[in-house]
C-alpha cells in the first residue's frame, strides 16, 4: 500500500496508538516509530499522581515492548527527529540517519511552558512532562521541606496534594482569580481551592511569581510579584505547555496555536498527519479552533490517524474528556464548558459527590464531576448522543439520569 511506509514521530499517548490501530487495522507494511524518550511508550498521567507518591512505583507502559516486537513495529527510542524534508519524503534524525516515508504522523506531544522571570533556570525549579522529569521531581520532592507550586492549574495542584501526603509545607502561587481556570467551571474552582486549603496548602490566589532567589546557584525561595518570598527547596512549574510544532512550521505545515488538521486529522500536506497535544483544530460544534490535552484526544486522534491512512476516512468526532487526580478526590471532566450559559448542580458540594452539568442554552454542553464516577461516564453518553436532559430532572436526585437516558434512547430508536 505504501512502498516507503509510515513513520510516526513521537512515543506518547497518540503515536503509540496510531502504531496499534494501524496494525489491528491490517496495515501490514513498513511502520516506524521514532521517540525522542529512551523508554518504551509509557502513561503520562501516573507521573504527577501515583509515580510521584511512591519511589516504588515504576512506569506504566502503554503496550509491552514484545506489543512492537511482534507487530513489526520498528521502534527508535531515544531518536529525535529534527527535520522534514518534503520534497525528498523524509525525516532526519539527530544521529545522522534519515528514514524515508509515503505518509508520516506528527505525534510529538508538548512542552511545558516556563515563566519569564528571573532565575527560572536555577537548580530545583523543575517542570514535569517526562518520566525523566518525574524521576528528578520525585528524589527533589521526598527530600525537600518547603515546595512551592507556581501554577495552580491540574499538574500543579496534583503535585500539590502529593506533597502535602508526603507532609511538606506547600505553597501554590496562582497568576488569576481562581483554580483551573482555563478549563473548570467557577464551582469547581472554589470547591477545589477549599480542598487544597484544608489539606494544608497555602494557596494564593491573584499571586503570580516574581522571580526565584537561589544561593550557589540553588533555589532558596520564590518571591511573588508582589514582593512577598516563600521559602523553597524545590519549585514545580505547571503553568501550561506549548505545542511542539517546530518540524511542521518549518516545512509550513499551517498552523495556530498548533499544526492545524482537518477532520481526518490531515494537515495542510495531506501526506503528513497530525494528532494530540500538537494540533489544533475547527470544532466541529463549537464552531472555533481548539487545541485539547488530554490523553482521550491523543487515542482518539491516534485512530482517526489510521483510518484515515487506511483508506477508511472517518471524520474525528469525539468527546472530549479528561480526568484529574487531587489526593483522594477524583474530579472527572466531560465536554466543553467554555459556551455554557448555565449550569446546574446534581448531588451536594458539602458531601464531597456532586456533578456540575454545563448547558449552553438548552443543550447540554459538559459535565465536570467530582467523586461521581456514574454521572461522568453517563454524561459521555449523553453528550455523545446529543441529549439534553432537562435542568429539573438533573437537580433532582429522585430521578435516574440512566432511566432518562434508556427512555430518550428508545425513543429515538
Ligand atoms: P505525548 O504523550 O507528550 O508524546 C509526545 C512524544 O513525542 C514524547 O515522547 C516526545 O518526547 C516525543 N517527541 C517530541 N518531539 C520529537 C521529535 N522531534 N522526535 C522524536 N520524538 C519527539 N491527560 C489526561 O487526560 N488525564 C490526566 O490525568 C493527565 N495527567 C497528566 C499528567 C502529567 C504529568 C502530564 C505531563 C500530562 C498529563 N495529561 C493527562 C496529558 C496527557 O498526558 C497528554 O495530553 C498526552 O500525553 C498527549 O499525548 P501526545 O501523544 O499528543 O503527546
Amino acid at each position: 500500500m505504501y512502498e516507503k511506509g509510515i513513520v510516526i514521530v513521537g512515543g506518547g499517548h497518540g503515536g503509540s496508538q496510531v502504531a496499534a490501530s494501524l496494525r489491528a487495522g491490517g496495515y501490514d507494511g513498513r511502520l516506524t516509530l521514532v521517540t525522542a524518550e529512551p523508554e518504551v511508550p509509557y502513561q503520562r498521567p501516573p507521573l504527577s499522581k501515583a509515580f510521584l507518591k511512591d519511589p516504588a512505583h515504576d512506569l506504566l507502559p502503554l503496550r509491552p515492548e514484545s506489543f512492537y516486537v511482534k507487530n513489526d513495529v520498528d521502534l527508535r527510542l531515544a531518536a529525535t527527529v529534527t527535520a522534514i524534508d518534503g520534497a525528498a519524503a523524509t525525516v532526519a534524525l539527530a544521529d545522522g540517519g534519515s528514514i524515508a516515508f509515503d505518509r508520516l504522523v506528527l505525534a510529538a506531544g508538548s512542552r511545558p511552558r516556563l515563566p519569564p522571570i528571573p532565575g527560572v533556570d536555577v537548580d530545583g525549579v523543575l517542570t514535569l512532562r517526562s518520566a525523566a522529569d518525574a524521576r528528578l521531581l520525585r528524589t527533589r520532592l521526598h527530600e525537600a521541606n518547603d515546595v512551592v507550586v507556581i501554577g495552580g492549574g491540574f499538574i500543579g495542584l496534583e503535585v500539590a496534594a502529593t506533597a502535602r501526603l508526603l507532609g511538606k509545607t506547600v505553597t501554590v502561587l496562582e497568576a488569576v482569580d481562581r483554580l483551573m481556570g482555563r478549563v473548570v467551571a467557577p464551582q469547581i474552582s472554589a470547591y477545589f481551592l477549599d480542598l487544597h486549603r484544608g489539606w494544608g496548602s497555602d494557596v494564593r490566589l491573584h499571586s503570580p511569581a516574581g522571580r526565584i532567589v537561589d544561593e550557589g546557584g540553588r533555589v532558596v525561595a520564590v518571591e511573588t510579584a508582589e514582593g512577598t518570598r516563600i521559602a523553597a527547596d524545590v519549585v514545580l512549574v505547571g503553568i501550561g505547555v506549548a505545542p511542539n510544532i517546530e518540524l511542521g512550521t518549518a516545512i509550513a505545515l499551517a498552523s495556530d496555536d498548533g499544526i492545524l488538521v482537518n477532520d481526518f486529522v490531515e494537515t495542510s500536506d495531506p501526506r503528513i498527519l497530525a494528532i494530540g497535544d500538537c494540533v489544533a483544530f475547527d470544532h466541529w460544534e463549537l464552531k472555533r479552533r481548539v487545541r485539547l490535552e488530554s490523553v482521550q484526544n491523543a487515542v482518539d486522534q491516534g485512530k482517526t490517524a489510521a483510518a484515515t491512512l487506511l483508506g477508511k476516512r472517518e471524520p474525528y468526532r469525539a468527546v472530549p474528556w479528561f480526568w484529574s487526580d487531587q489526593g483522594d478526590v477524583k474530579l472527572q471532566m466531560v465536554g466543553l464548558s467554555g459556551d455554557a450559559t448555565r449550569s446546574v448542580l446534581r448531588g451536594r458540594l458539602d458531601d464531597g459527590h456532586f456533578s456540575v452539568f454545563h448547558y449552553a442554552g438548552e443543550r447540554l454542553v459538559a459535565i465536570d464531576s467530582v467523586n461521581r464516577a456514574s454521572d461522568h461516564v453517563l454524561g459521555r453518553r449523553l453528550i455523545a448522543a446529543g441529549i439534553s436532559p432537562a435542568p429539573e430532572d438533573v437537580v433532582d436526585e429522585s430521578i435516574d439520569l440512566k432511566a432518562l437516558l434508556a427512555k430518550v434512547t428508545t425513543k429515538a430508536g
